[in-house]
């Protein structure tokens, strides 16, 4: 759930009044002699273009943005503005074609002039882009190759769009408008600027060094990294929430473009030294897995915004599976340390002992904190999975102050969630994390 903020209202105003920019030129010299509908179809033309631009801001992983809405809510909003957008390009084009069949010869690539040859070109790079970010899986896409795609063809469409729409220099002429387009252009440049050069260049000062790569269950393994040159009046490592998520970079270079989410998985309180607990799934997890001790990784972080309120004194219930117990790990660590009095009780469910995660590190934290522990292993019950008359029966009695932080299979995040809902607990205080970005 996210919470309306000043700094959020302040971010949803600015997002509007930029998208909206563009439509003061028409407001301000509007052409009647063009009529209603023409102007309509500008309008939405027009909207399309700045939505997509802002699209290059709106997934930027500055803090100003993810740390209001937080960085799963900012790449969910990024795809649904994203379909408005198309929306307003398919508008622009249907409602020109509409008004007079002439528009239609624009097709004929052979004698149609170059603007309209660039409005062909945005959208049939508009088309390509949506379908390969909705059906990435089903198309067997990799990540990596999606995501290079995905940059290039939003690219083309912002870059043929904007010629496109400079070409056939409606409500262009004017100085005002020129300068609300240039001045957009330039930011959407500067964003997608800062994203691939200068957020990279801020890294390269803060390299970490793999320090143990341990192997756990299941493809899991843990990876322990310490900031290089951390010490008084230096990089300080990763000033974190507990629960945040970084994206971790491997290799020689903070400008490679491979690189993959993962929750901190430690203490908050310890931020030269991180904790990552991953499971290798395919290509980048896997490489990640051969890191050998003493070799160099770059962290883009904090992000998100799955974290517990640090003056809330009621219970703290964690519910977790497989590698979704790490952000839970990173908060009882963090009240551990800092001698927390808070009551805490932590579900953890697995298939069986030998498929559980992290067990030995929240052994060790029993004696420092007032913490309950409970187990669900289905095969010690008959292959059931945890359900929610067993989450409520360990639920503790007061739930009026609790705070609840859910992590795991969007299934078991469901059953969960409704597990607290049934136990009559505030739906604003149960927090989920999803760990499918995209
Ligand atoms: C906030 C968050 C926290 C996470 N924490 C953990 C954790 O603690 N431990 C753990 O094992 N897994 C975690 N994950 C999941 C983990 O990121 C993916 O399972 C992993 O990146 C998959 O990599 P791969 O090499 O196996 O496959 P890939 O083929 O590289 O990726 C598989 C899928 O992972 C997602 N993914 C990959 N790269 C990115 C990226 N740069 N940005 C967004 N999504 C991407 C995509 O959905 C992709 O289809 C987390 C995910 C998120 C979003």
């Amino acid at each position: 759930m996210i919470l309306l903020t000043p700094t959020l209202v302040l971010l949803c105003m600015f997002y509007v009044v930029i998208a909206l920019l563009p439509l003061i030129g028409g407001i301000v010299n509007l052409a009647h002699g063009r009529g209603f509908l023409l102007n309509l179809s500008i309008a939405c033309g027009f909207l399309a273009l700045s939505i997509f631009g802002l699209q290059f801001i709106n997934i930027l992983r500055v803090r100003l943005f993810s740390r209001p809405i937080g960085m799963l809510e900012a790449f969910k909003f990024h795809r649904y503005v994203g379909y408005a957008g198309a929306g307003f390009a398919v508008a622009h084009l249907f409602i020109l074609l509409a008004i007079d069949r002439k528009y239609w010869s624009l097709f004929d690539l052979a004698t149609t002039p170059t603007r309209a040859k660039l409005a062909i070109a945005a959208t049939a790079a508009l088309v390509v882009l949506i379908a390969s970010t909705v059906w990435r899986q089903q198309l067997r896409i990799p990540y990596r190759r999606w995501h290079i795609l995905h940059w290039m063809l939003a690219t083309m469409v912002f870059g043929f769009g904007l010629a496109h729409a400079i070409l056939v220099n409606y409500y262009l002429q004017d100085k005002l408008e020129q300068l609300v387009w240039m001045s957009l252009g330039a930011l959407f440049v500067l964003a997608a600027i800062w994203m691939r050069f200068v957020n990279p260049i801020i890294r390269v000062r803060q390299r970490w060094q793999v320090t143990g790569l341990t192997e756990a269950p299941k493809d899991v393994f843990e990876l322990n990294l310490r900031a290089v040159g951390a010490g008084p009046g230096r990089f300080s490592g990763l000033q974190f929430l507990p629960g945040q998520f970084a994206w971790v970079v491997a290799g020689r270079s903070p400008f490679s473009i491979s690189a993959n989410p993962f929750s901190i998985a430690s203490s908050a309180e310890r931020p030269e030294n991180l904790r990552f607990i991953i499971r290798a799934n395919a290509g980048y997890t896997t490489a990640l897995r051969t890191l050998r001790q003493g070799a160099h990784v770059y962290l883009d972080g904090p992000h998100g915004t799955f974290t517990p309120d640090a003056d809330a004194s009621g219970p703290l219930i964690l519910i977790g599976a497989g590698v979704g117990m790490t952000p839970l790990l990173s908060m009882i660590e963090t009240l551990a340390d800092r001698r927390s009095s808070r009551e805490c009780v932590l579900i953890l469910a697995a298939r069986s002992e030998q498929d559980m995660i992290g067990a030995d590190h929240v052994e060790r934290l029993l004696e420092r904190l007032p913490l309950t522990v409970h187990y669900h292993f289905s095969s010690r019950n008959d292959g059931r999975r945890l359900d929610q008359a067993t989450i409520r029966g360990w639920l503790p009695r007061d739930l009026a102050d609790a705070e609840c932080f859910i992590c795991g299979s969007a299934n078991f995040m469901d059953i969960c969630e409704d597990a607290m809902q049934q136990a009559g607990m505030d739906r604003r205080r149960v927090r989920t994390e999803r760990f499918s970005m995209v």
